[in-house]
């Protein structure tokens, strides 16, 4: 196997500036995702990501597949992504008034999204989900929401409870008496708490593929079961597709598994790396926000012409079809080399995945739930991990979160990770 990267020297650099950040920053990190406190070490600090590759501080190169914890999809900095934001960046940075590229970003997502008639920009996928929520509450008129154990919905106070972050101080008692929480993947236990709350359940809030109990893939009849259910009890069903959303299919996971929910969430993919979200449903349910409902949401820099102007340029990107078939064939080389190496082996891992969403998941047996994601074996990860990482490749800092493939992964570049992963579990086991 060619050698695509050179082995790593020293990350002097990066632990230096990891020190130094720590005094300033909480933890050295802007969001704790980043920390190496799982799989031990210092963070590495980045001075460049482009396409596949990202460059730390000491000079080091690293095959990537992280992919941003997701918008990476068309790889770090696509150039016409890159050439878009600059075209519009020179007229203006934000307007604070309506701008003619949020027409243009609202047309090419609801024709991307056929359950979308409507959508509201914001900037990140946590406001998407949290204002989703309001608006779920706003239409039904009931408080109480069904989340899934196990699932993340990003860090607002209505949507902690079902992640493993539940725990964090700061989150009024209150929040937690209006939630439900079920066994992911488990539609008997839905369909007997609906049967009890139902006429007060507002919503069910659900990751279409979960990503942050490593990557669970739902059985077949888990989401259309739930989608009967909602309509049966008068419950908005809401896809969080801030992960699966222009990644696991240019429709999403609802486009993937022709399921349609009442709202659904985006983010990370969407702009192509500018911070966006958004969220959106039927004109009937959208038109209850304010200023024509009684729903409040707003935002300063929401549609903003740069990140509209990132996220027309993602999706012109993403229409072509030529792109996700790429995509798909790329995740299908690098799922089925690794399967192919643990089979052989008998390896206690699984690679459970959706398309371009996968994890590298360190358990004898498949994680359905939440429970059983509890069982990975986080010491091995985190070997698995620094030996990649020393070898040039770059993971999610989690054994529980998914790891991503972008477009532009090349073969070659698959078939170094596959090598270099070969050796990592020879070591392992
Ligand atoms: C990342 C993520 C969020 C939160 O998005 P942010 O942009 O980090 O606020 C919400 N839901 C899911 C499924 C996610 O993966």
């Amino acid at each position: 196997m060619a050698q695509v990267i050179t082995a790593h020297k020293e990350t002097r650099t990066s632990k230096r500036l990891s020190e130094e950040l720590s005094r300033l920053v909480p933890g050295g990190v802007n969001s704790p995702f980043r920390t190496f406190d799982e799989v031990g070490g210092h963070t590495i600090f980045f001075r460049k990501a482009l396409g596949s590759r990202i460059y730390d501080v000491d000079g080091n190169e690293y095959v990537d597949y992280l992919g941003a914890w997701g918008p990476a999809v068309l790889g770090y900095a696509h150039p016409d992504i890159v050439m878009a934001c600059q075209r519009v960046l020179k007229d203006g940075l934000v307007f604070g008034a309506p701008c003619e590229l949020e027409l243009e970003f609202a047309r090419a997502i609801t024709n991307a999204i056929p359950t979308l008639e409507q959508v509201r920009f914001v900037n990140s996928g946590t406001e998407a989900v949290m204002s989703a929520v309001r608006l779920a509450r706003g239409v039904t008129g009931r408080d109480k929401v069904i989340m899934f154990e196990g699932g993340y919905h990003g860090h607002s106070d209505a949507t902690l409870a079902s992640s493993k972050h539940a725990s964090s101080k700061g989150v009024p008692a209150g929040t937690s008496n209006d939630t439900i929480l079920v066994e992911y993947n488990n539609l008997e236990a839905l369909a007997s708490e609906l049967a009890v709350s139902g006429e007060q359940v507002a919503c069910v809030l659900v990751e279409p593929v979960a990503g942050s109990m490593n990557v669970v893939v739902p059985d077949r009849t888990f989401l259309a079961g739930m989608r009967e259910l909602c309509t049966k009890y008068g419950a908005l069903l809401i896809f969080d597709e801030v992960l699966t959303g222009f990644r696991v299919h240019l429709a999403g996971a609802q486009g993937h598994f022709n399921v349609s929910p009442d709202l659904t969430c985006f983010g990370k993919a969407l702009a192509g790396g500018m911070p966006v979200g958004a969220y959106g449903g039927s004109a009937a349910i959208m038109s209850e926000l304010q200023p024509i409902g009684k729903v409040y949401q707003a935002g300063t820099f929401s549609g903003n012409p740069v990140t509209m102007a990132g996220g027309i340029e993602t999706i012109r990107l993403l229409s072509n079809p030529a792109v996700f078939e790429t995509l798909n064939e790329r995740s299908a080389q690098f799922i089925g080399g690794l399967k192919n190496i643990a089979t052989k082996n008998g390896y206690p891992v699984q690679f459970p995945n959706l398309n371009a969403m996968f994890g590298i998941c360190f358990s004898a047996d498949p994680v359905r739930n939440y429970s059983d994601s509890l069982k990975i074996d986080s010491a091995a990860y985190a070997k698995f991990f620094h030996y990649l990482l020393r070898e040039g490749i770059y993971l999610p800092p989690s054994s529980v979160d998914a790891a991503c493939i972008s477009a532009v992964h090349t073969t070659e570049e698959i078939e170094f990770t596959l090598s270099v992963c070969a050796s990592a579990f020879e070591k392992i086991w």
